[in-house]
């Protein structure tokens, strides 16, 4: 982390878990635990049908909600679909684009880089993943995939937009399996996203880049990897589920930075 530069996020992706009343329930134990005083900046992205439950728990705190996905068009016949406005207007702050769940039901590079764009222009704060498959790892061809997946998913975003967009580098092998890169293994790729933001749009706007690390991070793991100087927060599955993990993994990215 690294917090003269740019802000820390802690956010959480319940993913298909939860009601609208457990997330009430989840919502006020939580409150209840939340440190005290300035801390990083604290996400939930929920279900769709949980996102108004959530707003009303979390209207007097600094937890934004969102949505874990969205469809870049404006309104029509899209049938089961949430668009960009209905998640504003239903009071969320941020939406997580390109997870590697919904790019393996079929989302493509070009619907990631639509939505992106269409979550900036609603006011949204898009948190865009990224990762590679083992295989891809195996075949040391990290760097180029990654490369290729930020490039195709920040194409044609305007200078003034990029430092609203998160990035969360998420390598797919370490998504729910409870093998999480090690802090080194993260830091590295971190480290070349920004050096692929910093080549599309300059240093000042890559160093105010939010980057997350995603897979498998929890209460035991959270500290050394929020140490690393280019890792700037997590998108937690699990361990978001359960409120004192998720407070404690917020508690770890108030450590000191240089
Ligand atoms: C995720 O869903 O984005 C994720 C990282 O899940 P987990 O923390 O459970 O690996």
């Amino acid at each position: 982390m690294n917090r003269k530069y740019r802000k820390t996020l802690i956010a959480g992706n319940w993913k298909m878990n939860k009601t609208p009343t457990e997330t009430k329930a989840f919502m006020t134990e939580l409150k209840g635990l939340l440190p005290k005083g300035r801390w990083c900046d604290i996400a939930l992205c929920v279900p769709a049908v949980c996102i108004p439950a959530a707003v009303r728990a979390m209207r007097e705190t600094r937890v934004g909600i969102g949505a874990e996905n969205c469809n870049p068009n404006p309104s029509g016949a899209y049938t089961g679909e949430v668009s960009t406005a209905m998640l504003v207007d239903a009071g969320c702050k941020y939406v997580i684009i390109g997870h590697s769940e919904r790019r393996a039901m079929g989302e493509t590079d070009e619907e990631v880089n639509a939505k992106t764009k269409a979550a900036l222009e609603a006011g949204l704060i898009p948190i865009v993943c990224c990762g590679e498959s083992l295989e891809q790892r195996e075949a040391d061809i990290t760097e180029e995939w990654i490369s290729m997946q930020i490039k195709l998913a920040l194409a044609g975003i305007s200078e003034d937009k990029i430092r609203k967009v998160v990035i969360a580098y998420e390598p797919i092998w370490a998504i729910g399996t409870g093998r999480t890169a090690t802090p080194e293994q993260a830091e590295e790729v971190c480290q070349l996203i920004r050096t692929v933001v910093r080549k599309l749009f300059g240093s000042k706007n890559a160093r105010a880049t939010t980057i997350l690390y995603g897979g498998s991070m929890n209460d035991k793991n959270a500290y050394e990897l929020l140490a690393q100087p280019d890792i700037d927060g997590g998108l937690i599955g699990g361990a978001s589920l359960v409120p004192s993990k998720f407070v404690k993994i917020i508690e770890d990215a108030n450590q000191p930075t240089a």
